[in-house]
């Protein structure tokens, strides 16, 4: 357990209705209790755990810097399982930094990014799986998002691997009592057990690794580009899906000559939008560049919307753009259907070969649940989207169960043929490369690596 005492403000940075400074170790509450002056006749430290007193925080020379809530919680029934005080002021950036002063002048030090829920972590009150999805948690894009963190949080995954650890360790310990005890009566796996328990390790990893495309999504947005020549609705559409004019619409071609990158969500899933400019051969230098960026974009983009105007003839530009969706994830969209059409999508066919199209109109939002749908089925592919609590969302988790699956390949390869000493490495490597997924065999460097992108205050 960790006991020095740390400090920090745990809300947002600007003007709120309240804000929170969080100190958490050994001395919390006497150094609160020295600057607080509660209204009723108990005094901080002697309240009990979990008791909310109300007050003023006063300086120094006893004058008043704010009217505050103080939150006593005593270890190890808190957050860091450390003794914690939070301190609730008026949520102005000068209060709350006055108050911090206060507090570290009084011999607390500034918590460092993370530093309470590494503390959490340290005491054991959450896995490392956990201790991540807290700021998936805060992060979160949609309600999808959040559900998948929360099961997290609440310990889902971290339980999945453990039982997955379990059962190597029932391997492991088979074989050790084969190699060191060959002829005690020690009851024994058959091979078609230990055959039978690897093929369901293996099967259980196959299928967190397939989870990772859309936990990924979930958690940070699926990169979308919307590309299409001027004037074929782009901005409209973007601003249809945002459920507001952020984009500048208009007739004239060539005026959204920069892309801009909005967070929106259809469906549920987050998507990190980009709308570009419009592609087509211009001699515009300015326009050229916008252009050029579009291209960038586009290929960076995991899902393209290739969107075309129906009402007006194809040409050499849609074609261009076509080429562009080449070995992309692409659904073509059919715009302004509410228009006489000059052509239809069997008019695509020949470019577009296997990929989605589906007609919509911007103007009144025909084939949007149809554009939904699609989303929603290129996010989930075959996983069950009741089941997110189980999905991996981070390359760290996955680059560790791809490892661990490796190593269960080999046993399955070497079962026959090996002796059990070797077929032990690879099964050891598994329970290590799973450990490191819950921090329970992780090293300092990848703890400071994964909290230094929490925020101060966490
Ligand atoms: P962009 O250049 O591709 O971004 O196209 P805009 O979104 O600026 O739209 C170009 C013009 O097409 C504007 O006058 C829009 O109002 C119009 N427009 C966009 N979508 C539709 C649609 O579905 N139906 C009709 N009738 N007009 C549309």
């Amino acid at each position: 357990m960790q006991h020095e005492l740390i400090a920090a403000i745990a809300t947002a940075h600007g003007s709120a209705g309240i804000g929170i400074i969080r100190l958490s170790g050994e001395g919390s509450v006497e150094l609160v209790d020295a600057m607080f002056r509660p209204f009723g006749k108990t005094s901080l430290a002697s309240a009990d755990s979990r008791r909310a007193l109300y007050g003023h925080i006063v300086r120094e020379d006893g004058s008043t810097v704010d009217e505050a809530l103080v939150l006593k919680m005593c270890a190890p029934h808190s957050y860091t399982c450390e003794d914690v005080v939070e301190i609730q002021s008026h949520g102005g950036s000068v209060v709350l930094r006055e108050i911090l002063a206060i507090v570290l002048d009084s011999g607390a030090r500034l918590a460092e990014a993370g530093e309470f829920t590494k503390r959490a972590f340290l005491n054991g009150r959450l896995d490392l799986s956990a201790a991540d999805a807290v700021m998936d948690v805060i992060t979160a894009p949609t309600r999808a998002s959040l559900h998948m963190a929360e099961g997290k949080l609440a310990g889902h995954f971290g339980q999945k691997i453990h039982a997955l650890r379990e059962e190597l360790m029932t391997l492991i310990a088979h074989l050790e009592v084969v190699i060191d005890f060959p002829e005690d009566g020690v009851e024994e796996l058959t091979d078609e057990e230990v055959t039978g328990k690897l093929e369901h390790i293996h099967a259980v990893l196959e299928t967190m690794c397939r989870t990772f495309h859309t936990g990924r999504i979930l958690k940070e947005g699926l990169p979308v580009a919307i590309i299409g020549r001027p004037n074929v609705g782009k901005s409209s559409l973007l601003n249809m899906l945002l459920g507001e004019d952020r984009a500048i619409v208009t007739d004239v071609e060539g005026t959204t000559r920069d892309a801009l990158e909005e967070m929106t969500e259809l469906g549920g899933i987050p998507l990190r939008i980009i709308d570009t400019a419009g592609i087509r051969a211009t001699e515009d230098i300015v326009e050229a560049i916008g252009i050029e960026r579009a291209r960038e974009h586009a290929e960076k983009a995991v899902l393209l919307l290739a969107l075309f105007d129906t009402s007006r003839p194809l040409t050499q530009d849609d074609r261009d753009i076509l080429t562009m969706t080449e070995g992309k994830e692409t659904i073509c969209l059919l715009n302004k259907s509410d228009l006489d059409s000059r052509w239809d999508a069997s008019d695509l066919l020949e470019w577009t070969g296997g990929k989605r199209v589906l007609t919509i109109s911007t103007k009144t939002g025909e084939g949007i649940d149809a554009l939904t749908h699609a989303v929603t089925e290129l996010t989930y592919r075959d996983n069950l989207p009741d089941d997110t609590v189980g999905f991996i969302s981070d390359a760290r988790t996955e680059a560790l169960i791809k490892k661990a699956k490796t190593h269960i390949e080999a046993v399955k390869r070497d079962f026959q043929s090996m002796a059990e000493d070797f077929l032990i490495i690879d099964l050891r490597g598994a329970l290590e490369a799973l450990g490191e997924v819950t921090g329970e065999t992780v090293s300092e460097d990848v703890l400071n690596e994964i909290f230094s992108r929490f925020c101060i205050g966490k």
